[in-house]
């Protein structure tokens, strides 16, 4: 059976290869279609013995089947693995073993190898495999399904919850004579299959590019990448200009995993970062938008924040908080009403925009359900309002700078229509937060949503405010929704 396999991995191997070589001629095509004749016989006779086998012992008295887990944990590799195998995720294991069975390579890879390795919980379980998305559906039929049109990846479901994303290996296919100084290396397509080595080496940092074997508890490490998770140490994969100038959106990835891991970023990457940051404006907005709420997002902003500004990524961005700090008049901050003996404080703009970061960080870390609206809010906030905060502004004056203010606020971003309006309701919300009449807060334009409420306490937060007001807002907002429920009910 080993040998079976072995010689189905090769035949892949030389299909990849013929693939990939013989587009043109018709010698090549029948070499091709002699290949591929040659794998599906193969493939035919490794799945045969396993229906055999499963037939075979029917017969004879069969003993009761031990529970699930304990199945599991016999087909683990005996002795002490590096990653914890009780964190592995029971179901990312499942694809895995499935996918040997029936005789392709198939490994943990990414993150959450990186995650367990450094102590972390890991996110997700991605997994990546030399069967193809044909392949891989046909293992796992009416549960899984092929997505992406780009590079097409198999989500293989459990439940109605549980996805498991598994991608065929890959190869990076820059083109080599494209890799001189000031040629244009932006990768626009990524969809070549390639092998194990290849699909390691296309990744963007040597710790993101373990595989974990789980079966046999190996970490197959084809960059170097085990000996940098131990020393705690950010390094790219190949050279850091040319793989930052090919996907910029690393620099972004970069600054990331430096503020959630706090590893030490390699010294060449770091400059690398710094000499190839214009290169992000070639970006599709899209993906930036993604990536600069992922790094808003993940607990650690205000080191994120603070990180963007080192590296002048922040001006390419959000210029508007770039100027904004660049300003070297200090914010003052108010004493609250209703503090007898409150004094003016002043602080410094960086300082202040930190301020913000660290209330949204404190939101997140304590796990509160933070929306993207909020995480942006909280970045943009101090700029954002003190451009509508100015008094000689009245109130529609103020709604379309607002709007414009959103419009313009990221040159390298658009929001989505539906950011932009949420964005715009809950600054409108704060305002009315805020504006106090005799005592008492005047009705006035904004929903009050559980966002707004968020941001109010983000507010509050930075400004050193005390917090007991929140509850007064938490109850109109479960008075309101039942009421909106009856209003919507009505108009139907
Ligand atoms: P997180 O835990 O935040 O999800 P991650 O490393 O898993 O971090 P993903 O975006 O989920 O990040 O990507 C999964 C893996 O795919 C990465 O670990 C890396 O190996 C590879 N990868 C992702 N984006 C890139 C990229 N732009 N260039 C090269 N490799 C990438
Ligand atoms: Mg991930």
């Amino acid at each position: 059976m080993e040998w079976l396999i072995e010689t189905l991995r090769v035949l892949r191997e030389v299909r990849d290869w013929t693939d990939r070589r013989g587009e043109n001629g018709e010698r090549s095509a029948a070499t091709r279609r002699a290949v591929h004749r040659a794998t599906q016989v193969v493939e035919a006779a490794v799945e045969a013995p396993i229906v055999v086998e499963r037939m075979g012992p029917a017969r004879e008295p069969r003993s009761p089947r031990p529970p699930r887990d304990r199945q599991r944990r016999n087909n683990r590799p005996r002795g002490e693995s590096r990653i914890p195998l009780d964190k592995i995720d029971h179901h990312a294991e499942t694809v895995v073993r499935r996918l040997e069975r029936a005789g392709f390579k198939a490994y943990l890879v990414g993150g959450c190898v990186r995650d367990l390795l450094l102590g972390l919980e890991p996110k997700d379980f991605d997994i990546a495999t030399d069967a193809r998305p044909e392949d891989v559906k046909k293992i796992f039929r009416r549960n899984s399904r092929i997505i992406g049109r780009r590079f097409r990846l198999v989500h293989v479901h459990f439940g109605r919850d549980a996805i498991i994303e598994v991608a065929t290996f890959r190869a990076n296919i820059t083109d080599d004579d494209a890799s001189a100084e000031g040629q244009d290396l932006l990768i626009r397509r990524d969809n070549v299959f390639g092998s194990e080595e290849e699909d390691a080496l296309r990744r963007d940092f040597t710790i993101n590019g373990l595989f974990f074997h789980v079966p046999s508890g190996q970490i197959i490490d084809h960059v170097d990448g085990l000996a940098d998770i131990e020393r705690r140490y950010l390094r790219m994969i190949g050279d850091p200009q040319i793989r930052l100038r090919e996907d910029p959106v690393r620099i972004l990835r970069a600054i990331r995993f430096k503020a959630k891991t706090d590893l030490v970023i390699d010294d060449e990457l770091l400059e690398a970062m710094i000499l190839c940051k214009e290169e992000i404006r070639r970006c599709a907005p899209a993906r930036i938008l993604e990536e600069s709420l992922r790094l808003l997002r993940i607990g650690y902003s205000q080191e994120t924040v603070r990180l963007l500004a080192q590296t002048g990524v922040l001006e390419i961005l959000f210029p508007v908080v770039q100027s904004y700090i660049e300003d070297s008049t200090p914010v003052r901050i108010e004493p609250d009403e209703e503090q007898e003996d409150g004094e003016v404080v002043e602080r410094d703009r960086l300082d202040h925009v930190l301020a913000y970061l660290d209330a949204l960080d404190e939101l997140i870390r304590r796990g509160d359900e933070v929306q993207d609206c909020v995480a942006l809010a909280a970045l943009v906030a101090a700029p954002l309002l003190e451009a509508i905060e100015d008094p000689t502004l009245d109130n529609v004056d103020r709604n379309h700078l607002l709007s414009d203010w959103l419009v313009e606020m990221g040159s390298q971003i658009t929001l989505t229509k539906r950011l932009h309006e949420q964005l715009r309701q809950m600054f409108l919300t704060l305002r009315r937060f805020n504006r106090r009449s005799s005592g008492r807060r005047k009705r006035g334009r904004g929903r009050v949503t559980k966002e707004a409420v968020q941001l109010l306490e983000i507010s509050l937060r930075a400004n050193g405010r005390p917090l007991d007001e929140l509850e007064d807002w938490e109850q109109q907002i479960s008075e309101e929704r039942p009421r909106e429920r009856q209003r919507r009910g009505r108009r139907r």
